[in-house]
């Protein structure tokens, strides 16, 4: 090879650990992978804390070994902030094994599209990475069923559940009595197989099957994958009243701007509003 590969990078040494390169620049052209990008998974460490961090840099060439970032004759890490880490995350295809090496050591990287989890459907307390949350519905099975209201929900997964306790293997999933009650049965999906591209190419399919009513999919949707929107949609009702916002996009959907202004105007007190929410679920 003629310049340093990624994997042979380890600085900033004093803070950072190299935990595995996620994408070594080399594509189909570039066999080498000389002048790409790479990505990397790593460990910062200062403070007394330590988190993992996604880094990136420009690999070198024959003429220009140590590539980019340099630090006094050392090829560096440049490191991504933490806030931008899922957007990066979002859009690299990676492979299954990659994919889950990162979920295990760096499961604050997917934390949902503005990096703050989502709040359970069911017990109203927060899901911080998405392989503590699980999406679950309950299927349209025509005429029989009682069920009414939302039939979609991002909950805690079984294991993270706070009702462990209280509700045993139910946890914060519709109870096998609710369902028996409303005629009905749910179906259920990791949260996290329903993020990045695929995943919202997956819940496009769910609308298409119309398997789930397309309003609730589309509420999910943007509750996985616009940022503000889960912690914004809990005092929208209480900002349409007030007149802080006045959408001209179709009920439901808001632009960037005013999911913004909702939450710079509504402190972030609690759960307590959504705790309201679960009334209507069984
Ligand atoms: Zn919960």
């Amino acid at each position: 090879m003629s310049y340093i590969t990624s994997d042979k990078v380890t600085s900033p040494r004093r803070h950072f650990t190299l935990i595995a390169v996620l994408d070594d620049g080399k594509t189909k052209d570039n066999s080498t992978g000389a002048k790409n990008v790479s990505i990397a998974v790593g460990r910062w460490k200062a403070g007394g804390t330590e988190k993992p961090v996604l880094a990136m840099r420009w690999n070198g060439d024959e003429e220009n070994p140590i590539g980019n970032p340099q630090s006094r004759g050392l090829p560096t890490w440049f490191l991504v902030p933490q806030h931008m880490s899922h957007v990066i995350l979002d859009r690299i295809s990676l492979s299954e094994g990659k994919r889950q090496l990162l979920m295990d050591v760096a499961s604050e990287f997917f934390a949902g599209p503005d990096g703050t989890g989502w709040i359970c459907d069911k017990c109203g307390k927060p899901i911080r990475t998405a392989k503590d949350g699980v999406v679950e519905w309950v299927e349209f099975d025509g005429s029989k069923s009682h069920w009414k209201g939302r039939r979609m929900f991002v909950v805690h997964h079984l294991t993270a559940s706070p009702l462990k306790k209280k509700r045993g293997d139910e946890g914060c999933y519709i109870s096998q009595d609710e369902q028996d009650r409303a005629h009905t049965q749910t179906d259920s999906t990791p949260l996290d197989e329903f993020l990045g591209s695929d995943g919202l190419t997956q819940m496009l399919a769910l609308i298409s099957d119309a398997k789930v009513p397309a309003k609730d999919v589309l509420e999910t949707i943007q509750r996985l994958h616009t940022p503000g929107f889960e912690r914004a949609r809990l005092y929208i009702p209480s900002a349409l009243t007030e007149g802080l916002i006045e959408p001209n996009l179709a009920p439901g959907f808001y632009w960037q701007e005013e999911l913004k202004c909702v939450l710079e105007n509504y402190p972030e007190q609690d759960l307590a509003v959504a705790q309201g929410r679960n009334e209507e679920r069984g």
